[in-house]
């Protein structure tokens, strides 16, 4: 089988990644006064307000569950002894929205998701690299 894809580190990208191979959740945040929004996915300007520079702060990990699916048959063959899992789209507690796996052992297969608080967790998913998962709280 195919490794998992793994993600590009970059000097956008490594505080992010870095973070994640410690368990801690970082976001980019924007430093204007009148701004200050958190942002996700890392970039280079803050989509917000425009502007240049963003600073990064580690995130609770915690958010709620706004839309999800369940995923029968993964895009990448890596990920077919995983499913069936549940693709979740999170708004952080900061503000961002984050496209994620629920680590669902033992959940109902009808449950529905939306409004259920959730929690980062993370994993092993390359040798090199853990990202978050979330799991119900
Ligand atoms: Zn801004």
């Amino acid at each position: 089988m195919e490794p998992k894809p793994s993600p590009r580190l970059t000097a956008i990208n490594q505080p992010f990644l870095r973070g994640s191979n410690r368990d801690e959740l970082w976001l980019q945040r924007c430093v204007q006064p009148a701004c200050r929004k958190f942002v996700f996915y890392p970039r280079v300007c803050c989509p917000h307000c425009g502007a240049g520079a963003l600073t990064w702060e580690q995130a609770t990990g915690r958010g709620q569950v706004v839309s999800f699916s369940r995923v029968f048959r993964p895009q990448h063959e890596s990920f077919f002894p995983e499913a069936p899992y549940y693709f979740i789209a999170v708004r952080l507690s900061e503000g961002p929205l984050f496209f994620s796996r629920l680590d669902h052992q033992g959940l109902p297969v009808e449950t529905n998701l939306i409004g259920r608080q959730v929690r980062a967790v993370f994993v092993q998913h390359t040798p090199e690299q853990r990202l978050p998962l979330f799991e119900l709280c």
